[in-house]
Order: structure tokens, then sequence, then C-alpha cells
């Protein structure tokens, strides 16, 4: 077992300049995410917690999310801040068994493109660059194979 070191991330050692937008998006070869997964229980969360929810065990450990999933629930989103490109579909994906909040991308946003049960799989999109050419990058679920 390996310690991790928070304070201390591989960034140095990536090809490209980019940063993710959210720190349970691990970027590289293999994009994916990283739940919190209670030691007790196994409820998976994707924020910071003291303790579980589920069970108030207050031990975690890193979980690989896997990087393909079902929608079991989306909206599309019509109305926006200013700024917001609309319309987009939010939508929850289950990745087998680990619920993922995110938005369906590279998809048309409309009720005969999207889905319930709909297969999809993680992908990432550059956010912006600032000034240094880092990129920042979010993460979204396609539709799989087209
Ligand atoms: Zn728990």
């Amino acid at each position: 077992m390996t310690v991790e070191d928070p304070f201390r991330p591989e960034v140095g050692e990536m090809m490209a300049k980019q940063i993710p937008l959210v720190d349970y998006l691990v970027l590289g070869d293999d994009p994916h995410l990283v739940a919190n997964q209670c030691t007790s229980c196994g409820a998976r969360y994707f924020d910071r917690r003291n303790g579980c929810a589920a069970c108030a065990g207050t031990t975690f450990t890193k979980a690989d999310v896997p990087t393909t999933g079902e929608v079991r629930a989306f909206t599309i989103v019509t109305f926006a801040a200013p700024g917001i490109p609309v319309p987009y579909v939010a939508a929850v994906v289950d990745c087998d068994g680990t619920s993922v909040r995110a938005n369906l991308i590279n998809v048309e946003p409309d009720p005969e493109h999207v889905t319930l049960g709909m297969k999809v799989r993680l992908a990432t999109e550059t956010i912006g660059t600032d000034q240094h050419g880092t990129e920042a990058v979010g993460f979204g679920f396609e539709p799989l194979g087209g």
C-alpha cells in the first residue's frame, strides 16, 4: 500500500500542461474519476468528507470509478446564468454502482437523443486556457459508440 501525499501532486510529470477542474478528475493517458470510499460500508463520495453519511465511518480510501455507465436521470437545462450556453443536459450517471453527477456532452440536448438507460462514457473537455497555456480540463459523459 502506498501513502499518498496530497501536497505533492504529480503535475510536473504530466506531458501536457493541464489541470483538472475538480480534484476528483484524474487526467493522463486514461482519464478517470476517483471517489472517496468509506472503508466501513463502501459508500462513495466525490467531495471531501470527515464522516460517512451512511454509517458514520470516518476512514476513506481512494477508489477508481469505471469510465462507462448508464444515464439514470437527466434534465435538459434551458435557462442558466448569463454566459452559460444552453440548452445542456445535466444528468446522473450510474457507473457500475457509483452515481456521478455530470453534464452529457457531444450529444444533441433533446429527448430524441438523450434517453434513460443510455450507455455513456467519460469524456474530458478543455474549459479554458490561462495566459501560460495551462488548460483547465473538466469532464462530462458522451454517448458510447455514437
Ligand atoms: Zn460508510
